[in-house]
């Protein structure tokens, strides 16, 4: 375990850092502040390190020196204000410059130590949300958003706010995530093509800068804070409140599995449906695919329809599943049929392969729990992830179906875990945020979402992941790469290309110390 943190030694399972605050002469007559009182309570016991040190990704072991479990965002500004050696006056420091670095962490969700920071300090953000007051989902009285404390996780948003009708527009597929952990990259999913990514959907921030600073901010109020924080990767503030937008919360969805053998149907109908963002459209769309070399999971479909499914899949040896939902309640009940007998008797899929579900709207949008569930009790969730998420552009999908689809996944042996395959619309991304999206109005969304295990070790997985972007990089086909983790500066320069300047100004503007979320690796 590395302890760089410019304190004494840290040893004890907790440690109370409390200097006391001193203004002094000095012999020269100088003003000298002693540290003043920080009063924080760090853990360093073997058990917070070692959960601050693994994520989901579960490839990465970075310890830190210590982890930070705050009451109050004051208590996180006054840690960033001694990490900047905020004891210093008139050139004067009473102790030795600070040097740790300062890493958010929400549900260390992320894949490869994003969250991390070696030999530094990690902030639990899940101590802020339970320190909340007077809770950490606020509604407001119109209900037209939430005051939500960042580290709550999205599971949580979405039970206080069905309690009152109401909910947030836009969803990750999973939801034991952060708000402040999803803000940080995107957080898209089957509603982005309407609704856009979650950090469309923010109206206001609360956020400690890497100076220590508390500060609010939103298109309005400190725009470049605020548009910088969405998407920033934590490089320039953690947030510690998202306002965040809501809207109607349905009581009812029909969900439906639709399978095509033939990639250019599949495509055709999935960019029509994304372009109807009428009433008459879907209101979630996504896509899968099921090869005859992986896990073939029907655990969808009806018992007695499950065999002809996999069958489907063998003869194919690839199947294209559009997954598109319509959310309902008594006062939309015309619509929903209007809208299935649409999708039934226009869509080109494989006759009798369309399958229905009706299921409560908090159910649908928690999924992904039941399949986390499965896989826990199975041994498989926690096992290396190496996870790798792109966006192509549409104009080049057919090439990347072709070589990556076609050419590598299915000539493998075997694949494991799920592959996302899905467009939507880029309208409702404000370019001024930091996440970088291709440069076409329609772009998809692909995620390999493979697991190590088994027959197969996370390098080799991750050795098909660099096949995959070098087969992109020798087609030309300009990728982004999305929840990504490069360790070589000119890959973040490449990957932000036109943003890089913006993206390091407000680095300097906010973090000119460079203290912030070192596990990303793009200012170390
Ligand atoms: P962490 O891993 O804890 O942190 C991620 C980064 O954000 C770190 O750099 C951290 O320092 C920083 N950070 C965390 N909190 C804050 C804060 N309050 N202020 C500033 N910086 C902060 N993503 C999607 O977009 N769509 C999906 O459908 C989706 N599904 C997923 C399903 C699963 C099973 C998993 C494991 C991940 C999925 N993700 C998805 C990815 C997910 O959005 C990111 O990994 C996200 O970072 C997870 O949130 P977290 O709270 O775990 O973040």
């Amino acid at each position: 375990m590395t302890t760089n943190l410019g304190l004494s030694i840290i040893t004890l399972i907790t440690l109370f850092i409390s200097l006391t605050p001193t203004l002094t002469k000095s012999e020269e007559g100088i003003d000298v502040f002693l540290p003043i009182t920080l009063n924080l309570t760090v853990l360093t016991d073997p058990f917070s390190i070692s959960a601050a040190s693994h994520d989901f990704g579960n490839i990465t072991d970075e310890s830190p020196g210590a982890v930070l479990c705050p009451s109050s965002p004051t208590e996180v500004a006054r840690l960033l204000g001694f990490a900047n050696g905020g004891f210093s006056y008139n050139g004067v420091s009473s102790i030795p410059e600070p040097t740790f670095k300062v890493a958010a962490r929400g549900q260390g969700h992320s894949l490869r130590g994003q969250a991390s920071a070696p030999g530094g300090i990690v902030v639990n953000m899940t101590c802020l949300a339970m320190a909340a007051k007077p809770a950490a989902v606020v509604i407001s009285a119109d209900g037209t958003y939430a005051d939500v404390a960042a580290g709550t996780m999205w599971v949580d948003v979405l039970k206080a706010a069905v309690e009152r009708g109401v909910s947030p527009v836009t969803w990750t597929d999973y939801l034991y995530l952060s708000v402040g952990g999803t803000l940080s990259n995107a957080g898209i999913g089957g509603q982005t093509f309407r609704h856009g990514p979650q950090i469309s959907n923010v109206h206001e921030l609360d956020v400690i800068t890497g100076k220590g600073d508390l500060m609010t901010c939103s298109p309005k109020l400190n725009p470049e804070l605020f548009y910088g924080v969405l998407g920033g990767l934590g490089q320039f503030g953690i947030i510690t409140r998202a306002r965040i937008a809501l809207g109607h919360a349905p009581t009812r969805v029909k969900w439906s599995r639709i399978l095509y053998s033939d990639f250019s149907a599949f495509k055709r109908d999935q960019e029509r449906l994304i372009s109807m963002t009428n009433d008459l459209g879907v209101d979630f769309l996504e896509g899968q695919l099921m090869m005859s070399n992986g896990i073939v999971d029907t655990s969808f479909f009806p018992l007695s329809d499950q065999t002809r499914v996999a069958s489907l899949v063998n003869d194919h040896r690839i199947i294209y599943v559009l997954e598109v939902a319509k959310y309902y309640d008594s006062t939309t009940l015309p619509i929903i049929n209007l809208v299935m007998d649409m999708l039934s008797k226009t869509l080109g899929f494989a006759p009798g392969f369309m399958f229905i579900q009706d299921v409560p709207y908090f159910d649908f949008l928690n999924r992904v729990r039941n399949e986390e569930e499965k896989l826990r009790s199975l041994g498989l969730w926690e096992v290396p992830h190496p996870w790798l998420n792109i966006f192509v552009p549409k104009s080049r999908i057919l090439d990347f179906h072709d070589g990556v689809i076609s050419g590598l996944l299915l000539n493998q042996t075997a694949t494991a875990g799920v592959t996302l395959f899905y467009p939507t619309n880029r309208n409702k991304w404000n370019n001024l945020m930091s996440t970088m999206s291709p440069d076409e109005d329609v772009f998809y969304v692909i995620g390999l979402l493979q697991s190590a295990g088994g027959s197969q070790n996370w390098q080799e997985l991750e050795n098909l992941n660099d096949k995959i972007i070098q087969f992109c990089e020798n087609s030309g086909i300009k990728i982004k790469e999305y929840l990504m983790h490069y360790t070589r500066k000119e890959d973040w320069i490449k990957h932000f290309g036109p943003k890089w300047y913006d993206f390091l100004r407000r680095k300097i503007m906010f973090d000119p110390k460079r203290l912030l979320s070192p596990g990303q690796d793009i200012f170390n």
